[in-house]
C-alpha cells in the first residue's frame, strides 16, 4: 500500500473529518448544510408552515380591508343616499302642492295645505335623522374603523344643517297659510300670491340644498368603491408575489433536500454495485462533505472503499511475494502500522511434524517467547491449535496454561484455519490497566481488523506452503529422505556462492555401498530397500547438521562437507566406511554387514569446477573399488591423466 492511501486510511480512522475554515463553517451553518437530516426536514416543516401562515394572514386582511369599505357602502352611505333620495322625492311633492296652493279664483287650497305639512314634516323627519346619521359611530370593532361622514366631509354637515334650517323656514312658510284664515278673520290679509312666490323660493332653495347632498354622497360612494377595488388589487398582486417567493423558495429547498439525499446514495449504489463485481475505484469516492447522516454515511462508506481497496492490495501484494517469510513479514507490519497492534507473535504450525514454530518477528534480541516453549516441540499443547477456536483471557483471565503469567498484558490467540486444520496461529497481545480488564472498543475493532487481513492471508499462505511442499518433495528422495540429484542441481550455485565467498572448501565424498547387488539377489529388493534407508541415517549421523547428503544414484550417496579444513576430507570419509563397516542390519534374527567404498575430492582445492570436484570423487571411488573395496581413496591429479576416463 502507499504511503499516501496509508495516510488516508489512518486519518479516516482517526475520525478527522473535513475541516473549514470559520466563514466557510458560518456560511454552512446559514445555509443548513450541516443540519441533520432531522433538523432539515423540521425546517422545511417550520419555512411551509410560516408561508402559510404568511398567506393566510395576507388573505384575512385583505378580507377585513374589504369588509370596512363594504360596511361604509352598505352600512352607512347607502341609508343617507336612501333618506336623501327620500327627502328629494318629498320636496317634488311639495313643489307640486305649492303650485296647487292657489286656486284658479285666487282663493287658498285649504287640502293643499295639510298637504303642504304632512310633507313638510316627513322632510323634517328625514333631515333630523340624516343630521343624526351623519355624526352616529358604531360599537363593534370592525365598525369602530369606520368613521362618521362628518368627520371627513364638514360641507355635508353643513349641508343638513342648512337644509334643516331651510325646512324650517318652509315651515314658517306653510304656517303662514295656515294661520291665513285667522288673520282674514282679524281684517288681516295676506298677499296669497307673495306667500306662494316665498314657498316656492324656499323648496327651490332646499331642492338644491339635496340634490347637492345627494351628489356629495355619490361622490363618497364611489370614492369608498375605489377604495374597495384599491384594496382587492394590492391583496391579489401581494399575495401572488409571495406565493411566487414561497414557491421559489419550496422548490429550491427541496430540490437541494433532494440532491443531498438522491446525489450520495446513488453514488454509494454505484460503488455497492462495483465492489459486487470486485472492482475497488478510490476514484469513485463519494465525495458528500455535509454533517449530516448523508456526510456521515458517505464518510464512513469511503471508509468501507478505502478497508476494502487495502485489502485487495495488499493480497495482490502477498500473492506475488516471493517466498512464505515475506507473506508473514508483511502481515506483521500491517498488524504495526496499519491496525496499532505492537505486540504479537506469528507462528508456523507444521500439523504433520507436529511441531510449530515463530515466524514473524523473528526470536532475536529482545524479543521473547510468551508461551512455554514445549509448545513448539509438540504443537498440540498450544491451546488455539489444539481446540481450532481463539483463546482470549479477555473472556477467561489464565484460559492457556501455556502462556507464561504476563502482568499488565491480555492476550489472543487466533489459529489460521485452512482445509480443517491449523496452519498458524497470531497471538496478540494487548496492554490493560488491571488484571481481568474487558476488551474495549478500540481493541475490539483492533482485532476485527487483525482478523480480516489474517483471514485474506491465510489462502494465500496456505497456497504458498503447498508450493514450498511440492518444491521440497520434488527435491526428497522418498526412499530415505535424502536430498536428491535434481536438489544438487538446484542449489549448486547457492552452495558454491558460500563457500567461494567464505573461502573454504567443500569435501566430496562419493560413497558406493559394495557388492550391493547381492543383497537384492540374496535377500531380495525390500531388504536392500532397508539396508539403504539405514545406510542414509549412519551417514546422517555420521557427518554435521550443516552437512548435506545426497542419495546421488541407486546404491551411491554424494556427502558435501561445507567449510572443511584442506585434508579432514579424508578423515569424515574414513569414520563413515568405519561407521558402515560396523553398521549391522537385522534380516529376519540374522545379521547382515556392508562395507562402503569412498572417493574424496575438494572444491574448490583440487578444481574450481564443481561438478569437475564430483567427477574426481568418482574417479577416486572407482579406484577404491579396483584396490579392493572398503576403502577410502582420496583424488590424485595422477588418477586423471591417466586417461582412463
Ligand atoms: P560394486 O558397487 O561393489 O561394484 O557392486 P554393486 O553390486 O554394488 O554394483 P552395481 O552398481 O552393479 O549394483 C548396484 C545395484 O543397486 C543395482 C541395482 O539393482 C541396485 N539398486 C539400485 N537402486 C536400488 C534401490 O532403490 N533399491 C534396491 N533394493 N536396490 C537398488
Ligand atoms: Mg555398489
Ligand atoms: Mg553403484
Amino acid at each position: 500500500m502507499s504511503q499516501a492511501q496509508t495516510n488516508d486510511a489512518s486519518q479516516a480512522r482517526a475520525g478527522v473529518r473535513y475541516r473549514y475554515g470559520w466563514p466557510a463553517r458560518l456560511l454552512r451553518k446559514l445555509m443548513f448544510v450541516d443540519l441533520s437530516i432531522k433538523h432539515k426536514f423540521l425546517l422545511l416543516g417550520v419555512g411551509t408552515l410560516f408561508w402559510f401562515c404568511a398567506l393566510s394572514f395576507m388573505g384575512v386582511a385583505a378580507l377585513t380591508a374589504i369588509q370596512y369599505h363594504y360596511h361604509q357602502v352598505a352600512e352607512r352611505l347607502q341609508p343617507l343616499q336612501r333618506s336623501n333620495t327620500a327627502a328629494l322625492h318629498e320636496l317634488l311633492l311639495l313643489e307640486r302642492e305649492a303650485q296647487l296652493l292657489v286656486r284658479a279664483d285666487g282663493s287658498l287650497n285649504p287640502a293643499t295645505v295639510q298637504q303642504l305639512r304632512h310633507h313638510a314634516k316627513n322632510i323634517r323627519t328625514v333631515y333630523t335623522e340624516l343630521g343624526l346619521r351623519q355624526t352616529e359611530r358604531q360599537g363593534t370593532l370592525v365598525e369602530g374603523f369606520v368613521r362618521s361622514l362628518a368627520d371627513e366631509h364638514p360641507a355635508s354637515v353643513e349641508q343638513v344643517q342648512q337644509a334643516i334650517a331651510m325646512t324650517d323656514r318652509i315651515d314658517q312658510s306653510i304656517n303662514r297659510f295656515l294661520l291665513l284664515p285667522e288673520r282674514q278673520a282679524n281684517g288681516q290679509n295676506g298677499n296669497l300670491a307673495a306667500m306662494q312666490q316665498d314657498l316656492q323660493t324656499h323648496l327651490s332653495n332646499a331642492r338644491s340644498l339635496v340634490e347637492e347632498h345627494g351628489q356629495l354622497l355619490d361622490e363618497e360612494s364611489a370614492r369608498v368603491s375605489e377604495g374597495i377595488y384599491q384594496v382587492i388589487r394590492y391583496s391579489v398582486h401581494t399575495i401572488l408575489m409571495v406565493l411566487a417567493l414561497a414557491s421559489v423558495l419550496l422548490v429550491a429547498f427541496v430540490y437541494w433536500i433532494i440532491r443531498a439525499f438522491h446525489q450520495p446514495i446513488t453514488a454509494v449504489i454505484g460503488q455497492i454495485d462495483a465492489l459486487s463485481t470486485g472492482e475497488v475505484d478510490l476514484a469513485k469516492k463519494v465525495s458528500i462533505r455535509t454533517d449530516d447522516e448523508i456526510g456521515q454515511l458517505s464518510d464512513k462508506f469511503n471508509q468501507l472503499v478505502e478497508r476494502v481497496y487495502g485489502m485487495t492490495v495488499y493480497k495482490k501484494v502477498i500473492e506475488n511475494d516471493a517466498t512464505l517469510e515475506d507473506v508473514y513479514r508483511r502481515l506483521g507490519l500491517v498488524f504495526e502500522r496499519e491496525i496499532g497492534i505492537e505486540h504479537y507473535t506469528l507462528y508456523e504450525v507444521h500439523p504433520a511434524r507436529n511441531d510449530m514454530s515463530v515466524v514473524f518477528p523473528p526470536l532475536v534480541g529482545d524479543a521473547k517467547l510468551h508461551c512455554d516453549a514445549a509448545i513448539l516441540a509438540d504443537c498440540t499443547l498450544c491451546r488455539a491449535v489444539k481446540t481450532g477456536h481463539r483463546v482470549s483471557s479477555f473472556e477467561f483471565p489464565g484460559v492457556c496454561r501455556r502462556f507464561e503469567p504476563d502482568p499488565g498484558f491480555a492476550h489472543v490467540c487466533t489459529p489460521m484455519l485452512a482445509g480443517g486444520q491449523t496452519i498458524g496461529v497470531t497471538q496478540m497481545r494487548f496492554a490493560i490497566a488491571t488484571n481481568g480488564a474487558a476488551l474495549d472498543a478500540g481493541m475490539s475493532k483492533k482485532l476485527f481488523s487483525a482478523n480480516t487481513y489474517i483471514e485474506q492471508s491465510i489462502s494465500v499462505i496456505e497456497a504458498k506452503r503447498l508450493m514450498a511442499t511440492l518444491r521440497e518433495s520434488a527435491m526428497i528422495d522418498p526412499l530415505t529422505g535424502l536430498y536428491n540429484r535434481r536438489f544438487l542441481q538446484e542449489h549448486t550455485q547457492q552452495i558454491i556462492s558460500g563457500v567461494l565467498r567464505r573461502k573454504t572448501q567443500i569435501g566430496l565424498l562419493l560413497c558406493d555401498l559394495d557388492y550391493f547387488k547381492q543383497v537384492n539377489d540374496s535377500y531380495g529388493h525390500d531388504v536392500g530397500d532397508t539396508l539403504l534407508k539405514q545406510t542414509s541415517q549412519t551417514l546422517r549421523n555420521a557427518v554435521r547438521d550443516s552437512d548435506i547428503v545426497i542419495r546421488f544414484g541407486g546404491e551411491e550417496f554424494l556427502v558435501l562437507l561445507i567449510d572443511v579444513n584442506p585434508g579432514d576430507s579424508l578423515a569424515v570419509a574414513e569414520k563413515i566406511r568405519l561407521a558402515i563397516e560396523q553398521m549391522k542390519v537385522n534380516i529376519n534374527g540374522e545379521t547382515l554387514r556392508k562395507t562402503i567404498s569412498v572417493g574424496v575430492s575438494e572444491f574448490p582445492g583440487d578444481t574450481d569446477g564443481f561438478w569437475q570436484a564430483i567427477k574426481y570423487a568418482d574417479v577416486a571411488l572407482y579406484q577404491a573399488k579396483d584396490q579392493g573395496r572398503n576403502r577410502v581413496l582420496r583424488f590424485a591429479p595422477e588418477m586423471w591423466q591417466q586417461g582412463e576416463f
